[in-house]
């Protein structure tokens, strides 16, 4: 351990290990640059205390699909993900959907005029079965926003994105880097109606919702879009994404920046890959701070 790092608190460590990812870790085949930086980024994060001086063989992205087991158990260290130079891949979203009207009338709704239409919408099939929209929850000037998919059985029931066990695990991945519900972070779905069965959302559904989000975004004007899984990802990016593949890169939604990471809920089923969410939340922690201040 070393001695000049702070300790850690036993909430932060309770997190961690409700997150599935024990004492952090270094590589020990890191560059002295990147050591330090990892180091830095830990101690700026309080997490630093448990550094570990265990060891990795190589450094290298993570790149496996999101359905192949990672060769890292929920106890082994994360791999660091921190290209030298981190490539800005920019793209900008153009609603597909035809009734330019409806998209320009939601473009000029208020918080209150957006949720009402929210409620009110039959503009896809989602609403045939839906207990209720569920539009989002949280800070209306947060710098965060994270998008999920859609609303599943308990959200449905509350009308409240990301409640149950996905919600709870997000809660811990939040406060692992210092964040809190409906503190700085606003939290909204691709789509606002649960598909049956939860099943995935189709394309044709994201892209009806997607004047909802547009203007959820417009209104709320974050700093950063994490968009939690692939469809958020493609509602946000306009193109298809694989999670392994697009993590640790930045994308833009218009003038925002975007980066994608595992859904809460896939993370429940695949546990193994929390500690990837985890380098992903500390890749988010340092994207925002190296933000231009507005
Ligand atoms: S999912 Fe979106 S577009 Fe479809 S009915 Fe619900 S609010 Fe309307």
């Amino acid at each position: 351990m070393n001695p000049t790092l702070p300790a850690q608190s036993p909430r932060r460590a309770a997190v961690l290990r409700e997150m599935g990812l024990g004492p952090l870790w270094l590589l020990r085949s890191l560059d002295a640059a990147r050591a330090e930086a990892a180091l830095q980024a830990r101690a700026a994060l309080g997490f630093a205390s448990t550094v570990n001086a265990e060891v990795f063989s190589s450094v290298t992205r993570a790149q496996p699909a999101e359905s192949q087991a990672s060769p890292l158990g929920p106890q082994s260290p994360p791999r660091l993900q921190q290209p030298a130079a981190l490539p800005v891949v920019v793209t900008e979203k153009v609603a597909p959907h035809r009734d330019s009207g409806r998209e320009q009338r939601i473009a000029t709704l208020d918080w209150d005029g957006l949720e009402e239409e929210i409620r009110s919408c039959q503009a896809c099939v989602l609403c045939e079965r839906r207990k209720q929209a569920v539009p989002g929850v949280g800070d209306r000037k947060a710098q965060w926003m994270l998008v999920g998919e859609g609303p599943g059985a308990e959200e449905d029931l509350r009308g409240e994105p990301f409640v149950g066990q996905a919600g709870k695990l997000l809660d811990n991945m939040l406060a692992a880097v210092g964040l809190r519900r409906g503190e700085g972070v606003y939290i909204a779905n691709a789509v606002k109606c649960r598909p049956p069965h939860n099943r995935t959302p189709e394309s044709a559904e994201i892209d009806t919702c997607l004047p909802f989000l547009a203007r959820q975004i417009e209104l709320v004007q974050p700093r950063l879009l994490v968009a939690l899984g692939r469809p958020a990802a493609q509602a946000l990016l306009n193109m298809e994404v694989r999670i392994g593949a697009a993590r640790g890169q930045l994308f833009r939604y218009r003038n925002t920046p975007v980066l994608v990471t595992y859904h809460p809920a896939y993370l429940l089923r695949n546990p193994q890959d929390k500690s990837k969410a985890w380098e992903d939340l500390c890749f988010a922690r340092r994207t925002m701070a190296d933000l231009p201040q507005a």
